[in-house]
């Protein structure tokens, strides 16, 4: 694990003196400084909370080396841990092993979320380490290395841990960071995802036409939550293999045309799950959660 964030997020920030971990009574874990201390019902031998590990050695990197500056920007260091265990479980098991990941953290939020959304950005007392600052934080760290791609989103990691090293660092750094790298304006982004609330459900339909042309059709129908823009990707299932095409989803109602020989098996919204949301289907009643 140290080999794969340290290659990941630059050397391990500690190396002249040690990683090391405490066992310890009772159920908390805290990544303190060189030596996390970690539950002694955490070892199990059977690799069952390796999550966990992986958590709070990131946070040598995120929280111990890059300090937030307040907690306003807790954010920084919990989202960033949680998507760093996702990160981990990539690097074992592929973007299968990933997505799968980003879906079990995207269920723990929805199932927290009712009745109590707020921003990423300063959350209200009491709720500085629940799941927006954590699973969504996760998620908003895996939709801008979607929106960035992958070669500027690394780039983006090393860079910011480089930057802020043995140091304090806001959202407002991280933003700045993002944008030197990606070299464009992502104000659109962090403003929905990390000052503004909520996520999207989108609707999602499409058919074929004589004139050889695939209609898709996106809604984006939450009524609590503002209106969101983000890519989304469309995966077309044709006889011949599949191929996959970039929308921008920036209204309420949203339609795209594209030209094919043949009608498609199938459409898929979304295929590798890069986007927090909702998915319903204009055919099923109720909830379709991918
Ligand atoms: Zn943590």
């Amino acid at each position: 694990m140290i080999e794969f964030y340290a290659g990941a997020f630059g050397e391990y920030p500690f190396l002249e003196e040690k990683y090391g971990t405490a066992e310890i009574p009772g159920t908390a874990s805290m990544e303190h400084q060189t030596c996390t201390s970690y539950s002694s019902r955490l070892v199990t031998g059977t690799h069952k909370y390796d999550y966990i590990v992986a958590h709070e050695l990131a946070h040598q990197w995120w929280g111990d080396l890059v300090t937030l500056t307040a907690w306003e920007d807790i954010w920084l260091n919990e989202g960033f841990a949680t998507y760093s265990d996702a990160l981990w479980v990539e690097n074992l098991y592929g973007l299968e092993g990933l997505k799968s990941r980003m879906i079990d953290f995207r269920d723990i939020y929805f199932n927290h979320h009712e009745g109590q959304e707020h921003a990423i950005y300063d959350p209200p007392l009491g709720h500085l380490f629940c799941e927006i600052e954590y699973e969504k934080g996760a998620w908003v760290l895996h939709m801008l290395r979607f929106v960035v791609g992958d070669d500027n989103f690394w780039q983006i990691l090393k860079e910011y841990a480089q930057l802020y090293a043995y140091s304090n660092a806001r959202t407002e750094d991280f933003h700045a960071v993002c944008e030197q790298i990606y070299g464009a304006d992502l104000t659109w982004f962090f403003e929905q995802w990390i000052y503004g609330i909520g996520y999207p459900v989108y609707q999602f339909g499409w058919g074929f036409s004589d004139r050889n042309k695939v209609r898709i059709v996106i809604n984006q129908i939450q009524e609590e939550f503002p209106l969101i823009s983000m890519p989304v990707e469309l995966e077309f299932i044709l006889s011949s293999g599949t191929e996959k095409k970039l929308v921008w989803v920036n209204e309420e109602k949203n339609i795209f045309e594209f030209d094919f020989q043949e009608k498609p098996l199938n459409v898929l919204f979304d295929p590798d799950s890069w986007i927090l949301c909702e998915l319903e289907s204009f055919h099923k009643k109720g909830k379709m959660k991918r």
